[in-house]
């Protein structure tokens, strides 16, 4: 079934992503999935893991409620495609894939990526890369959630909730850190940063 999502909504959240391409369609579509399957984050307590940071997060932070503000929605770049959704209520579990298609192994648009990527496109070229891209991300919108998507289950634990940890100040640059993100070194509390740079000398 094509998207269900009407005009103005896709167009906020291309004017949020900033750009229309092929991975915020895919990210529409993956988020429509989700909230098919596990609700939105504000009337629930759901919560996403994104296996890398790629143009569909902003999709799924936008329509499905997780964001990285909020904390429900976490990064684990292994640089996959591949977003996990758990509800905390019933304890569903789930992890969304895009299905592989083969034929999209040596098309043109391929190439053309690699080209546009390299900066090496003739003009031609790259109009011709951009109406390939627009159509590409048109056709997603088009297309059935289930011959883009494998559902499974997720396959690691629900991520622990995360309250506001106390801060504590740097003993060196004298600014707050939280508290479980300190570092001691010689009895002093450092930040990160600091702890980084007096490690190095
Ligand atoms: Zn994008
Ligand atoms: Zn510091």
């Amino acid at each position: 079934m094509a998207t269900t999502l009407d005009e103005k909504t896709i167009e906020d959240v291309v004017a949020f992503h900033g750009h229309w391409c092929p991975g915020l369609a895919l990210g529409i579509r993956l988020a429509e999935l989700a909230l098919r399957e596990v609700g939105r984050a504000d009337d629930e307590e759901i919560v996403a893991v994104a296996e890398s940071d790629s143009c569909a997060v902003d999709a799924v932070q936008f329509l499905t409620g997780c964001t990285v503000g909020k904390g429900n929605l976490l990064i684990r770049d292994v640089g996959k495609m591949a977003f996990s959704f758990y509800r905390r209520r019933d304890g569903k579990a789930i992890r969304i894939i895009p299905r592989l298609h083969p034929e999209e192994k040596d098309d043109p648009y391929r190439e053309l990526q690699a080209g546009s990527n390299a900066g090496t496109l003739a003009e031609e070229e790259r109009i011709r890369f951009a109406a390939l891209r627009d159509e590409r991300a048109r056709a997603l919108l088009d297309a059935d959630l289930e011959d883009l998507f494998l559902v499974g289950p997720a396959p690691r634990e629900a991520p622990p909730h995360a309250p506001m940890e106390p801060s504590r100040l740097c003993e060196k640059c004298g600014e707050k850190v939280m508290e479980t993100k300190a570092r001691l070194r010689r009895g002093r509390i450092l930040c990160r940063d600091c702890f980084d740079g007096e490690a190095l000398r």
